[in-house]
């Protein structure tokens, strides 16, 4: 579609991720190949030299693959998107592009967990130091800066405490210290955030969460802001060769076109039930970017157009209350992972955050008590219900 990109995000949504052929095809096919054929051996040469568009090999560029990363990148008003197996892939990619051995990092303590491994054991590897700061505090950041320093990576809303970063602020540290930013965007999708507007480098997504929406791939996206980054990206995603696949693409490229509706009718939803779980007499505190009571609402307000539809609460009685909530809902599933259809509830002390040291969990502020519940698009009187009753038996 011409003009895409001046488009809303809901027509976006819809037309970005079109590949045309030449067939009238209304939506991007699967091309099921891992190589592609040379008309002749002038034809290759000129395709490897690139001076010429097209497809020359499946972990270099796909019709498929092409079509997710458009729209993606054209979602968040970056410059390209490589598309990764993962969302961790895709955190490594970006790091990978940025560090060299003997830099320094700094990160959100309040980060998916499985982040600190990498950055601390697997980059640490290879002479990576990192610090992990509460970068809800700008002062805590700055003071944090090292002549070394060529990273920050965020993630706000935070996982799981939901923490917000202001990302301009940040940005401004980082870019006058000569480092890059990157922004985890997963919990927000651009949909309701767009990093880029205010100043980060790379946005990376998990897309196995709300982009793709419907729990059944798991994938990951770097969007780069301009092409000197993209083209860099590109060359590191074929050496590290962490690609997505085109079958996966093409589901989450389908996932797209209902990514506005989805995350508009979640987020709505998931302010009524974390009205009422702030009102419950067996909830402690509630975390969640909607409330006034949230200490960053107005950062939150400034950068995003809503709160999201992940909400992280505390329940008096601390684990056995969480226990018994969660082996009591009917409607709510337990289990890990968020963004997706059905409303999903977990306990991060014991699952997703397991695998952080239990200080730098503390730290974070992931009380063996919280729990997380990513809202669904079920009808929020029966998802409110469901957790009414769960909440009675404690
Ligand atoms: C799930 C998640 C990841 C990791 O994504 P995978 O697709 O599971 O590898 C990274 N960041 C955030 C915020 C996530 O929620």
């Amino acid at each position: 579609m011409k003009d895409i990109r001046e488009k809303t995000k809901d027509t976006q949504c819809v037309h970005s991720s079109l590949i045309a052929d030449d067939t009238g095809t209304v939506i991007t096919p699967i091309y099921q190949t891992s190589t592609f054929s040379f008309r002749n051996a002038d034809h290759g040469a000129s395709l490897f030299a690139g001076k010429e568009k097209g497809y020359i090999y499946t972990r270099i560029g796909n019709p498929t693959i092409e079509s997710v990363e458009q729209s993606v990148a054209i979602l968040e008003g970056g410059y390209g998107g490589v598309g990764c197996g993962s969302g961790m892939a895709a955190l490594h990619l970006a790091f990978g592009s940025i560090l060299h051995s003997g830099d320094h990092v700094i990160c959100s303590e309040s980060v998916y967990g499985p982040v600190v491994g990498l950055l601390k054991e697997q980059f640490g590897n290879f002479g990576v130091t990192v610090s992990f700061v509460d970068t809800s505090d700008i002062k805590a950041v700055e003071d944090s800066v090292k002549p070394q320093t060529k990273l920050i990576h965020i993630e706000t809303p935070g996982n799981p405490t939901m923490a917000v970063t202001d990302i301009a602020a940040i940005s401004k540290i980082a870019h006058a210290n000569g480092a890059k930013l990157t922004v985890d965007n997963t919990f927000m999708s651009p949909i309701l955030q767009r990093p880029f507007e205010f100043g980060a480098d790379l946005v990376i997504h998990s897309m196995t969460k709300f982009i793709n929406g419907h729990a059944d791939v798991v994938a990951g996206m770097v969007v780069a802001k301009d092409e000197e980054s993209f083209r860099h990206l590109r060359r590191m995603s074929n050496a590290f060769g962490g690609t997505i696949d085109p079958f996966n693409s093409f589901l989450v490229a389908r996932g797209i076109k209902t990514l506005s509706l989805r995350v508009k009718h979640q987020s709505k939803s998931a302010v009524k039930v974390a009205e009422f779980l702030d009102s419950h007499p067996k909830v402690e505190r509630v975390m969640y970017p909607g409330l006034k009571s949230h200490p960053q609402h107005d950062i939150h307000k400034k950068q995003a157009e809503g709160p999201g539809a992940l909400i992280s609460f505390e329940l008096k009685g601390g684990i056995a209350a969480g226990k018994l909530l969660m082996d009591s809902l009917h409607l709510c599933v337990l289990a890990v992972s968020l963004g997706g259809v059905e409303t999903l509830i977990q306990h991060p002390a014991a699952m997703t955050h397991a695998s952080m040291q239990p200080e730098i969990r503390k730290q974070a502020g992931i009380t063996d008590g919280l729990v997380r519940i990513s809202v669904g698009i079920e009808d929020v009187g029966e998802i409110i219900a469901d957790l009414k009753q769960g909440l009675e038996k404690i």
